[in-house]
């Protein structure tokens, strides 16, 4: 099939080298010329605008950071939606709010196209072996026709819904990872400067209700071993959980502790840690407490 792809960074480059690798012709855009350049060496061809990917495309998948960038590459000028044929579908798998998805779905349907939302869960080592986890919203019959496009990128589908769902979903998803995140540095830090040992906390925690993936999976990973290399960008994950409360207070209820979650993260922004996987909200506790909440080796914890 002719596949376009939008958005070449972190997780977009990984997902359309699959894409490629599973034998689809595939077009690619990225304001980012190296972005570009990478995957014009592994086979794709190179466009200068969303609207030529859209002319060479039967399917555009977009994966960019944030709403506004979204609605500017498929529906502004120079846009997908001016090149992409009727009958074309758009696979937005970037973490947006459900009213622009929905938006923007609508002004497709109205040009006879159509829009799949699929944002993905997990992280960019699953993008790069091709197991993300797909929260997939829309019409049946144009998700339906994306699904071979969907499983060169994911291996665990949820079907959300109507249009919007799936970007509901996973922004429903990420306040509450972040949210986790976030306390998980606080509660460790605070343990740290009363005197415990973090294998302690992790053997006792793992006992109760305080265990959680971020503190048995992902921290490990990075935050432990003082790694803050590209991941998920502080901010990114403060853009979750903003577009989340957002929602939550479009429908008059305050969303407290996605708030003060937002807050850290915004912090390490203001910081020059932006860029920053969310690991480095646990560097940020250790400077401001003096402590070191670190383990000496690969992680040991599994979850159970
Ligand atoms: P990223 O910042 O690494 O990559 C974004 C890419 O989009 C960059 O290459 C950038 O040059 C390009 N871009 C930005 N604006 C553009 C525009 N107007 N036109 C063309 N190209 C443009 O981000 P990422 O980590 O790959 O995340 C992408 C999306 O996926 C975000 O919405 C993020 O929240 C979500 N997400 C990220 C992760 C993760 O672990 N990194 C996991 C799940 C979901």
């Amino acid at each position: 099939m002719k596949v376009g792809f939008i958005g070449l960074g972190v997780m977009g480059a990984p997902m359309a080298l699959n894409i490629l690798k599973a034998g689809h012709e595939l077009t690619v855009f990225d304001r980012s010329p190296e972005a570009v350049a990478r995957l014009v060496k592994a086979g794709a061809k190179a466009a200068a605008t969303g609207k030529e990917v859209g002319a060479a495309s039967e399917f555009v998948v977009t994966m960019l950071p944030e709403p506004q960038h979204v609605e500017e590459v498929v529906t502004g000028k120079d846009g997908v939606a001016e090149g992409l044929q009727k009958g074309g579908i758009v696979i937005e798998m970037s973490t947006i709010d459900p009213g622009t998805s929905v938006k923007i779905g609508d002004v497709l349907r109205k040009r006879g196209m159509d829009l799949v939302d699929s944002p993905v869960g997990k992280t960019s080592e699953h993008a790069v072996t091709g197991t993300l986890t797909l929260m997939v919203g829309g019409n049946q019959a144009a998700i339906d026709r994306a699904m071979p496009v969907l499983k060169c990128m994911g291996t665990d589908t949820y079907f959300c819904g109507g249009p919007g769902t799936g970007h509901a979903m996973k922004i429903t998803n990420n306040l509450l990872a972040t949210t986790i995140m976030v306390a998980n540095t606080e509660a460790l830090a605070i343990g740290i400067k009363a005197g415990l040992t973090l294998e302690l906390m992790q053997k006792v925690m793992r006992t109760t209700m305080a265990w959680n993936q971020q503190l048995a999976v992902a921290m490990p990973k990075k935050a432990f071993l003082g790694d803050y290399s590209p991941g998920f960008a502080c901010r990114l994950a403060g853009k979750d959980v903003r577009l989340a409360c957002e929602v939550a207070e479009a429908q008059g209820f305050e969303a407290l502790v996605g708030r003060a979650a937002q807050a850290t993260l915004d912090r390490a922004g203001t910081m020059g840690m932006g860029d920053c996987d969310t690991a480095v909200l646990m560097k940020i506790r250790e400077n401001e407490l003096g402590i070191q909440v670190r383990q000496a080796a690969a992680p040991t914890v599994t979850t159970t």
